[in-house]
């Protein structure tokens, strides 16, 4: 249209640079029938939360930065925009029906993983509660044994009777039902003061591998991972990791739902994110209980936008490697 060429669509950024891709610009939404390599999916769930939790709010507050970061990585000299990263949506969850929406969680990524089979989910909580149903879909996915590795501040093996699959107990859930072998899970950044004894030692009966925060500083991240992949790879298909991002000091995760003291410092996380990326048998990755109402200057978000490309980095590098 004549002399309208300023105007633009609201909400877009307000300033383009011809040269500069940005994760917006790559990653769009999906048409709902095309096979895709990396699929992202928002389970904004945190009704689940046993303390206060805005982290429903977490896939748009993290989409939103999308249009904040452009695909190039500096280090490498590579462009991400080479994958196929495809946005297919949010599961859409009930207002009131906690244990419904849970379950609208495995049954959607269900279907979901049916027709894409080769598919590397990327999934945006939410609560921790839905790494239960996440990873229930994840196993029938892969069809054999899987394993898990979970950065967090806490074992997240909670008992269900207090109070039922919550934000406390996804890998209680996962183990009674026998979805993951707990000698398969490894659990990253335990940290002191937020587990109750009773957990630790349970943690410990059941031959989960646990690396308290101590270690984490003291021994170099992927000396660690060395150690966490075998045991989360020992006899298993397929490795899924869990992020939640309370195993952040609160000094770099505001917005973290459970904030504390003595946690990771983010460059530890997103090397281990682009570590495990670059490792074939990951193939399942979940970021949770970040909650943007609580944040500054969308902080915590901004880590997860970057911790998602670290992984991918990973990925583009090993998919290099092997043309
Ligand atoms: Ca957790």
């Amino acid at each position: 249209m004549v002399n309208n060429q300023y105007l633009y669509p609201a909400g877009k950024a307000n300033f383009r640079d011809s040269y500069d891709t940005k994760i917006a610009d790559w990653i769009t939404a999906w048409d709902g029938t095309a096979e895709v390599d990396f699929g992202i999916v928002g389970l904004p769930l945190s009704k689940s939360s046993i303390s206060h939790s805005g982290a429903s709010m977490a896939p748009k507050a993290i989409r939103e930065l999308f249009s904040a970061y452009s695909t190039f990585v500096v280090e490498d000299k590579i462009n991400l925009n080479s994958l196929d990263v495809q946005d297919l949506g949010d599961i859409l969850m009930h207002p009131t029906d906690i244990l419904g929406s849970q379950e609208r969680i495995e049954k959607t990524l269900t279907k979901l993983y049916d027709k894409q089979r080769k598919m590397i989910p990327l999934l945006l909580g939410g609560d921790h509660s839905v790494t239960a149903p996440s990873v229930k879909a994840f196993k029938k996915l892969i069809g054999d044994e899987i394993g898990i590795i979970q950065f967090d501040a806490h074992h997240d093996i909670r008992n269900l009777e207090d109070g039922g699959p919550t934000n406390g107990t996804p890998f209680r859930t996962l183990i009674s039902s026998k979805i993951i072998n707990p000698k398969n899970l490894v659990q990253i950044g335990i940290r002191n003061y937020a587990n109750a004894e009773h957990y630790s030692y349970e943690a410990e009966s059941l031959g989960i591998t646990v690396y308290p925060m101590q270690q984490v500083r003291t021994r170099s991240i992927t000396d660690i991972l060395t150690d966490a992949l075998a045991v989360a790879s020992k006899e298993t298909k397929a490795v899924y990791v869990s992020v939640d991002i309370d195993v952040l000091d609160q000094a770099f995760a505001p917005g973290a739902v459970a904030i504390g003291p003595g946690g990771m410092d983010a460059w530890a996380l997103l090397d281990a994110l682009e570590w495990l990326g670059g490792k074939e048998i990951v193939r399942g990755l979940d970021i949770v209980c970040i909650d943007p109402t609580q944040d500054y200057r969308n902080m915590t978000s901004r880590i997860a936008v970057q911790l998602l490309l670290q992984f991918l980095r990973g990925k583009h590098r090993l998919l290099k490697a092997t043309y």
